[in-house]
C-alpha cells in the first residue's frame, strides 16, 4: 500500500508548571514535530518527533530532518519498514528523532491497515496495565516533598528525584521526600549526568539509607569508565540513559557490564524496532531495561506503551506519564488511572489527533 501523504506540523505543548527544571535545562514548554503519513486507501499513522536538546535535537533540526527524508517516505510501500529504516540510514547519519517519528508512523499505519493493536507487531502483548513512574522537578526540599504528596494522593507509587550534582541539598531532596511520602513509595533518582564520580559515590551512598531503588546516570554520558566504577561501588542499581544514546552505545555498556540498567527510548534510539534491538541486548547481558520518560505528547507515550506491553523484560515502572503535567496535546485516548496505564484495545497505537483542520 503506498504512502500518498506525508507532512509534519510543529507541536508546542506547555508546562503546567512553567518552572519545570532538571540538571540540564529549564524551558516552560516542550516542543516537538507531530509526523502524519497517510497511505493510499486513507489508512493514517502518526509518529511524534521529540525536540530534545540533551539528545541532540531542536524543533528547527527536525523540521529539516524530516522534510529531508520526505522522499525516501513518500511514494513507498508502506509495508516496507524494515527497507526504508534503511533507506533513511543510508540517507543520513544520526537524526535518531526524526528517524523515531517516521518508524512508529510507519508501525501505526500498517497495524491500521492490518486492523490490530499496534503491540501486536511486537509479537503481542505480555500485559494489559503498566505501572508509571513519575519525575518531580528540582526544587527546595519542602517543594519537591509536597508535590510527590500530590502525586502519591493521585495513586503513583512511583516517583523519580530529580537532583543537580549538590550533594547535602541533594540528600536533603531524597530525605524529605521519604519522609512525606512513607515506606511504601519507590524512589529512584535522577541526576542527569550533574556529579562528579566520586561525589556520585558520595551521595548515592548516602541517598542509599532512604530505600531508593535505582540512580539514573549519576555522571556525565561520556565517561564510560566513571559510571562503571560507580556501578562497581554503590549499593543502589545504576541505570544509564543519557550514556545509552544508541544502539551501540547500549552493546558497549551491555557487554561491560558497567551499568545494572538501561533506559530504553524511542526517541533517542530512533524508533521501535531499534528500542526492540536494544532490549534484545540488555536481555542476552543480564542488564534491566524499561522504558524511560518520554516527554511529549500522549502519542509518543501511546507507542511506548504498546512497546513496553510487548516486551518481556519491563518489570519496573515506565516513566510514560509525563503528558500528564503538560498542556494542548494534539492527541487524546489514555489517560492514567491509580498510577497506571491500560494497554488500548483498538486497531494502532489507541490515541487520536485532533488537530486536523476544520
Ligand atoms: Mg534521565
Amino acid at each position: 500500500m503506498l504512502i500518498r501523504e506525508y507532512a509534519s506540523h510543529p507541536n508546542v505543548m506547555r508546562k503546567e508548571d512553567p518552572t519545570w527544571k532538571f540538571a540540564l535545562g529549564a524551558s516552560p514548554v516542550t516542543e516537538g514535530s507531530i509526523l502524519r503519513i497517510v497511505d493510499e486507501a486513507g489508512n493514517e499513522g502518526f509518529g511524534y518527533a521529540s525536540a530534545t536538546p540533551h539528545m541532540g535535537a531542536i524543533p528547527a533540526t527536525l523540521e529539516a530532518e524530516l522534510a529531508y527524508f520526505k522522499p525516501h517516505v513518500l511514494g513507498r510501500d508502506g509495508d516496507h519498514i524494515e527497507a526504508i529504516g534503511a533507506a533513511l540510514d543510508r540517507a543520513m547519519r544520526g537524526a535518531p528523532q526524526a528517524k523515531a517519528a517516521i518508524d512508529c508512523a510507519l508501525h501505526e499505519l500498517l497495524a491500521k491497515r492490518l486492523g490490530v493493536p499496534l503491540c501486536q507487531l511486537f509479537g503481542g502483548k505480555m500485559r494489559d496495565s503498566l505501572p508509571i513512574l513519575r519525575i518531580l522537578a528540582i526544587k527546595t526540599p519542602d517543594e519537591m516533598a509536597s508535590q510527590a504528596r500530590k502525586l502519591v494522593d493521585q495513586g503513583y507509587r512511583y516517583l523519580k528525584i530529580k537532583v543537580h550534582g549538590e550533594v547535602d541539598l541533594d540528600v536533603a531532596r531524597v530525605r524529605a521526600i521519604r519522609k512525606m511520602v512513607g515506606d511504601d513509595v519507590h524512589l529512584t533518582i535522577d541526576a542527569n549526568q550533574s556529579y562528579t564520580t566520586k561525589n556520585a559515590i558520595i551521595a548515592i551512598s548516602r541517598m542509599a539509607d532512604y530505600n531508593i531503588d535505582l540512580v539514573e546516570q549519576p555522571v556525565p554520558a561520556d565517561d564510560f569508565e566513571g559510571l562503571a566504577l560507580v556501578t562497581r561501588t554503590v549499593p543502589v542499581k545504576v541505570e544509564a540513559d543519557e550514556a545509552a544514546g544508541s544502539l551501540s552505545e547500549i552493546y558497549q555498556l551491555v557487554t561491560k557490564r558497567a551499568v545494572d540498567a538501561v533506559s530504553l527510548k524511542i526517541p533517542k534510539l530512533g524508533g521501535l524496532r531499534n528500542t526492540i534491538a536494544a532490549a534484545r541486548l540488555c536481555e542476552q547481558a543480564g542488564v534491566a531495561y524499561r522504558m524511560g520518560a518520554a516527554v511529549g505528547s500522549r502519542l509518543l507515550s501511546a507507542h511506548a506503551l504498546h512497546l513496553a506491553c510487548a516486551l518481556p523484560g519491563v518489570n519496573y515502572a515506565c516513566e510514560l506519564g509525563e503528558f500528564a503535567r503538560l498542556l494542548d496535546d494534539p492527541f487524546s485516548g489514555i489517560e492514567i488511572e491509580n498510577g497506571e496505564l491500560r494497554l488500548t484495545q483498538g486497531a494502532g497505537s489507541g490515541v487520536t489527533w485532533n488537530g486536523r483542520p476544520a
